[in-house]
């Protein structure tokens, strides 16, 4: 196994695992598959005001939903004396000196840059003075802001990044030396873990010419960098709240299957290669992770950014439910049948497989199961329902009637459903001048109580007779 391909992903548990991490993690994973690496989760929690175990979880707890594994874990609020080491290091060899001046001299200071549209940055006189009061300030970098120097990198997605290092400013490392900042402690990390691609968001791409001044000053080598394109909404605008769900924990929630959402994120900015020929005739944009792992290429992800497209996920969500083996599809559905339609509710496996097709074809989301209550439980619906057109309710009463009448004369043993809708066709002709709705429609509502079901016939097939007759009689009743 060659360990030279080392990634990471470093959420910091400020919440729940965003789409956006997750795609994110997805790409680094695949990144390691791909290429025989290691894949490292590192929680970013350095900032103990907005970390919370309980993301912590969350994170976890997504990923391994997804599939996701890691083989090394860290972190960072474990790792505070490796952090000190290094801030002492750049002290001692005066790259890194005591900034004294106020939060709110910084902050003035800042927003005055901003008004002028300058990049905020901070030039510290301090850095040519012995410190005097060091409980009062916090650790910076040395930057030479005269300096003509042009940082650049090359990402593997996004080609030649150039920065102009006069304007980093001299750079903050720390508030002090156990409470190391963001941009500090990544570097650490990174090179301490030996990662050796750092595969990202976009957003963090000008963090990455401060990282590099770093990991120069540090004297350690400086990964390879790939940042990934944002992900827009279906508007255009950044991926938000607006948008619907953010975390991976609301997608599982609703019945996304996780191997759809592996499926649906890669191609979050990843297109296959032109040549990729499809296995067993799949659709396309379909591919299994097994596929994706093979396939799957840095060099393949676009510049431009990705748009979070909720029908094509729920496309791919229902073709996989819609796919699944019957087995596969009881175990998933389980859950979801006690959430939405009642805890008391036992259903049997053999009536599952009779009705699983009728549902699934219909289905985006496990949760949408909801919508098939009338399988499992006696419908409820307002009288209104039943009404068909103008036709008056004497008649619809008529119609259920004689609708009831030739279902009870026949033999449900020998369910026939072509024999059937012949009988309720040839009433619809017979009494209501053709019109099959007047027939067929109140019929539907008082099997379902909806207004979409799959065809009525079908339901008819998979309900006992006495819970058909009981619904026609409940409706009469209306
Ligand atoms: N902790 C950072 C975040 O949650 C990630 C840092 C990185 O990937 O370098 O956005």
């Amino acid at each position: 196994m060659s360990n030279h391909i080392r990634v990471r992903i470093a959420p910091s548990p400020t919440g729940p695992l965003h789409i956006g991490t997750a795609r994110t993690s997805l790409f680094n994973w695949l990144f390691a598959k791909k290429n025989n690496g290691i894949f490292v989760l590192r929680i970013e929690d350095t900032d103990l005001e907005r970390s919370n175990s309980k993301f912590e979880e969350d994170i976890k707890n997504s990923l391994d939903w997804l599939g996701l594994e890691w083989d090394e874990f860290y972190k960072q609020s474990e790792r505070l004396d490796i952090y000190k080491k290094y801030l002492q290091k750049l002290l001692d060899e005066k790259k890194a000196f005591w900034c004294f001046h106020s939060i709110e001299k910084l902050k003035k200071e800042s927003d005055e840059q901003m008004k002028r549209k300058e990049a905020p940055r901070h030039i510290c006189e301090h850095k040519y003075k012995e410190p005097t009061d060091k409980n009062n300030g916090i650790i910076r970098l040395k930057v030479d802001e005269n300096s003509t120097r042009t940082i650049h990198f090359n990402d593997i997605i996004r080609g030649t990044v150039e920065w102009q290092e006069k304007l980093i400013g001299d750079l903050s490392l720390a508030k002090n030396l156990d409470a190391p900042l963001y941009n500090f402690a990544v570097v650490v990390d990174d090179h301490e873990t030996k990662i050796s691609h750092v595969i990202r968001g976009e957003d963090h791409i000008s963090n990455t010419p401060k990282q590099i001044l770093i990991q120069e000053a540090l004297g350690i080598k400086i990964p390879q960098y790939a940042h990934l394109p944002l992900i827009l909404g279906s508007d255009r605008t950044k991926l938000s709240k607006r948008h619907g769900a953010e975390s991976v924990q609301e997608y599982m929630d609703m019945g996304y299957l996780p191997e759809v959402m592996i499926n649906f994120m890669t191609l979050l900015g990843w297109h296959p290669p032109k040549d990729i020929k499809k296995k067993g005739g799949k659709p396309e944009d379909i591919f299994t992770v097994s596929e994706l792992t093979e396939i799957f290429e840095l060099k393949d992800v676009q510049k431009s950014p990705a748009v979070f497209d909720i029908k094509k996920l729920n496309w791919v969500n229902g073709y996989y439910i819609h796919q699944l083996p019957p087995e596969q599809f009881k175990a998933v559905i389980a859950p979801f049948i006690l959430k939405e339609i009642g805890e008391k509710i036992e259903v049997k496996s053999e009536y599952l497989d009779k009705i699983r097709h009728l549902m699934t074809e219909r289905m985006k989301k496990l949760s949408d199961i909801k919508n098939f209550d009338y399988f499992f439980k006696e419908p409820e619906y307002d009288r209104g329902l039943l009404n068909w057109k103008n036709i008056s309710a004497v008649e619809i009463k008529k119609s259920l009637t004689l609708v009831k009448e030739a279902l009870e004369s026949i033999d449900w043993n020998f369910f026939d459903k072509n024999y059937i809708k012949k009988k309720l066709d040839d009433l619809a002709k017979d009494k209501f001048n053709g019109d099959r709705g007047a027939v067929y429609w109140p019929l539907r509502v008082s099997l379902t109580g909806k207004q979409g079901s799959p065809n009525p016939i079908d339901i008819l097939s998979v309900l006992p007779k006495e819970t058909v007759i009981e619904r026609l009689n409940k409706a009469i009743g209306k």
